[in-house]
């Protein structure tokens, strides 16, 4: 016998970020009844970063600003909301499908996987160990910590462009390490860099060694044209290579490409019937806040019709 409450849906979103809100909001207004679960509060990346130009009709809006008017819209529609759950086990096969937390079993018809993505590791010796020590994946978060300092960042799409050009408001340089010559960003977040006196671009190399005493103090680096080595002094290393995508709760259970990106088809079905996934965690062409919430609307819309079509099937 188990103490936990037990629940049961139509649909459990998982993750609450742009594409889980956005899907929690079209589910309940397509009248099924609707959970969505984080492991943290509401809001995903965005909650994280400052500033977003991209959102069309927002030429400029705060990250957390914006998701909390995702979150009041899906309040209005009477999404129920489940913050800080440490989800223990997914069983994506049972029907209904099996959701445990540490104190409640959801039991739902259909499950929107929204986990989104984390941002990848670069693998290298020292990353681990000076972690909160000179090494952060969050600009935003920890950016204020180098002021008047010197910081690398590794990486060359929007994000690394973005953050390292954030990172001069406090730093007094910042060094862009890239392993190709030349920038996977958006022509403008380029220009911008490239206009910025205090990002200095480190082409064709690569990172091999984050080292220090207590704090980072240099990152070794290698020229991948002429293999040579060389240690640039810094204070901080923030890496942002890609990411990785949320998925050990469904690893085994669901189609997934080699580096974990759920596989899903037109609808954003999964391999598994009444399983859809949305947002950054899927296999997708582009990772951003309008093409998350996008995905939340088409899975959720899914759902309802997945539903239906259960529900026919049972009556004929
Ligand atoms: C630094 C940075 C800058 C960016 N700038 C922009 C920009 O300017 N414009 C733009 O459009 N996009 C930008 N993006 C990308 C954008 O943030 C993402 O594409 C978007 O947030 C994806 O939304 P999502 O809902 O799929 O995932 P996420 O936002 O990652 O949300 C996933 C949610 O799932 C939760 N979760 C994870 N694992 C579990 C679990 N096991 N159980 C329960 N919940 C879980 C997380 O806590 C999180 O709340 C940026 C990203 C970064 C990192």
């Amino acid at each position: 016998m188990t103490d936990k409450k037990e629940l049961s849906f139509d649909t459990v979103i998982l993750g609450g970020g742009p594409a889980g809100l956005s899907a929690a909001i079209y589910a309940a207004r397509g009248n099924i009844s609707t959970a969505i679960v984080d492991l943290t509060m509401f809001g995903g990346q965005p909650s994280n970063y400052l500033e977003l130009e991209n959102y069309p009709s927002y030429p400029n809006v705060g990250g957390y600003d914006l998701m909390e008017k995702f979150e009041e819209h899906a309040d209005k529609f009477g999404v129920e909301k489940f913050p800080m759950q440490e989800i223990q086990s997914v069983d994506l096969k049972s029907e209904p499908k099996i959701i445990e937390t540490l104190d409640t079993i959801f039991k739902a018809k259909t499950v929107i996987i929204a986990t989104g993505a984390k941002a990848s590791k670069l693998g290298i010796s020292g990353e681990k160990e000076f972690l909160g020590r000179g090494v952060s994946y969050c600009a935003v978060c920890d950016g204020a910590f180098y002021r008047d300092k010197t910081v690398c960042v590794v990486g060359g799409g929007n994000a690394a462009v973005e953050e390292a050009c954030y990172l001069t408001k406090f730093a007094t340089k910042v060094y862009l390490i890239h392993r190709r010559d030349k920038l996977r960003a958006d022509k403008i977040v380029q220009e911008r860099a490239f206009a910025n006196p205090k990002v200095e671009f480190v082409w064709n190399t690569i990172p091999l060694e984050i080292k220090g005493e207590n704090n980072v103090e240099t990152l070794v680096v290698q020229d991948v044209k002429t293999n040579e080595t060389k240690e640039i002094k810094t204070d901080g290393v923030f890496p942002y290579i890609g990411f990785t995508p949320n998925v050990d709760l469904f690893n085994g259970q669901i189609e997934q490409t080699p580096q974990g990106f759920i596989e899903t088809d037109t609808r954003l079905q999964t391999s598994v019937d009444g399983v859809f996934a949305a947002g950054d965690v899927r296999n997708t062409p582009l990772r951003q806040v309008i093409t998350a919430a996008a995905d939340g609307a088409i899975a959720a819309c899914s759902c309802v019709k997945f539903l239906e079509e259960q529900q026919t099937l049972t009556v004929h």
